[in-house]
């Protein structure tokens, strides 16, 4: 039996309003094509301009957009990838099937993002990419990353799937790095009717490449040669079919695939970014009540540093207990009233399929001491009403002011693995 929480972790149900119902209404009626379209063209045409990218292509998911940004690597036997530990599976996932030495790279205590001195000490001059996500919304400092990266020669692959709306000095992620990657999931910054993606690109020859593998299509050059004599009169155009088998399939060449977004969905995305501004900013009002509950824990709680000049846009929002026996207690205490917790994201090196290929506890002490002991994400969204917000606010405070601290507190440490006492989202 699935609880009902007075404060769910994400929106329950429709998170779009007359807006999109009237956009999908209109498309219908007006007997335009469904699938691509004037639609999607302009929802990458805005998208583009809003990031400042040269050019941006719609997928059917994030894990799609992250898939084609690594077939774009060309990865070879005997390169390395160095990637993030901290991220949602989906990041890393594609880079299983390339035979490639994954490098997991510890995080900044405070973005979680790549951290730029331990990254440094993973470059060799096999190294062909960094992924790196922008954990959260809190947008990655790059400047360090993409200069050590161009001094290598490698690739910077930005998972921006958290990071839509979000800024540092005024740039957007998934226009600093090479490749950025875009969820339009349920969950996220904006939806494009539930599920969608975006790839961006600046070079125009990888965005030639994603256009051919996003969509099923037969690639190659027409040449014209006499028709066999097998080719039937009555169908004239069979006569090319020996044309067409000499041509490939860009799906059976380079694992391309039909990853069209369609129209409806695109035309929702195009009202959904006309409101980025309105629901980032419901998000960031939330993230503000509860920096200032927290404020009064100081010294217990760690509520991670966000500079000056950084617009952080709250798909997550995240603290540190300091205690390390107290984080699972405080977790127990908030599900008992009311507020549902999901921590995002075990860290990935140690998943199966990673321990599989040799990774081990160890390899990145930063995110794992703070996954394991210290890491709490509370609900942060805009179907959370004023209402919720007071009771998560309510709930954060008392549950913080019942768990005991300090020193002879009795420890919260009851776990055989290392794992919480609630929902673990991987
Ligand atoms: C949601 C998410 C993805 C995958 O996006 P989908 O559209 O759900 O496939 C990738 N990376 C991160 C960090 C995500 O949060």
């Amino acid at each position: 039996m699935t609880r009902e929480y007075a404060v769910p972790a994400a929106a329950r149900g429709s998170v779009l309003g007359q807006a999109e119902i009237d956009a999908v209404a209109a498309l219908v009626r007006s007997g335009a094509p469904l699938s691509a379209g004037r639609s999607r063209t302009e929802f990458e045409e805005r998208f583009a301009e809003h990031l400042g990218a040269a050019h941006a292509l719609t997928v059917t998911s994030g894990t799609v957009a992250l898939r084609l940004a690594v077939d774009l690597l060309d990865l070879r036997e005997g390169d390395e990838v160095i990637a993030t530990p901290q991220t949602y599976q989906a990041t890393v996932q594609p880079l299983l099937e390339h035979p490639v030495r994954v490098r997991f790279c510890d995080v900044d205590p405070d973005s979680l993002a790549l951290d730029a001195g331990a990254l440094e000490a993973l470059l060799t001059d096999r190294t062909r990419a960094i992924m790196l996500v922008h954990y959260g919304g809190y947008p990655a400092d790059l400047a360090r990353i993409l200069e050590l990266a161009r001094a290598r020669g490698a690739v910077v692959v930005e998972d921006c799937a958290h990071a839509l709306g979000a800024t540092r000095d005024g740039r957007h992620p998934g226009s600093l790095g090479d490749i950025g990657c875009f969820s339009f999931q349920g969950s996220k910054n904006i939806t494009t009717l539930g599920e969608g993606g975006m790839v961006t690109v600046h070079r125009s020859d990888w965005a030639e490449r994603i256009e051919r593998t996003r969509g099923n299509d037969i690639d190659g050059e027409f040449v014209h040669t006499t028709p066999g004599a097998d080719v039937p009169a009555a169908l004239p155009w069979m006569k090319y079919a020996e044309h067409i088998h000499r041509r490939e399939v860009a799906a059976l060449r380079r694992g391309g695939t039909n990853a069209t977004m369609s129209e409806a969905s695109a035309a929702v995305g195009l009202v959904q970014l006309a409101k980025l501004d309105t629901l980032v900013e419901r998000r960031r009002s939330i993230a503000a009540r509860l920096d200032a509950a927290l404020a009064a824990f100081a010294g217990r709680v760690r509520v991670p540093a966000v500079p000056h000049g950084v617009r952080h846009s709250y798909h997550l929002y995240t603290f540190f207990v300091e205690d390390p026996g107290a984080r699972d207690r405080l977790l127990a205490a908030l599900d008992r009233r009311g507020v549902e917790i999901q921590l995002r994201y075990y860290p990935q090196h140690l998943l199966p399929e990673w321990r599989a290929r040799g990774h081990r506890r160890g390899e990145c002490p930063v995110a794992e001491r703070l996954w394991f002991d210290q890491h709490v994400n509370l609900p942060c969204h805009p179907g959370l009403t004023d209402e919720q917000v007071d009771h998560l606010v309510g709930a954060l405070v008392g549950g913080l002011r019942e768990v005991p601290h300090g020193p002879g507190a009795p420890s919260g440490a009851t776990r055989a693995t290392g794992g919480a006492t609630c929902p673990i989202s991987t």
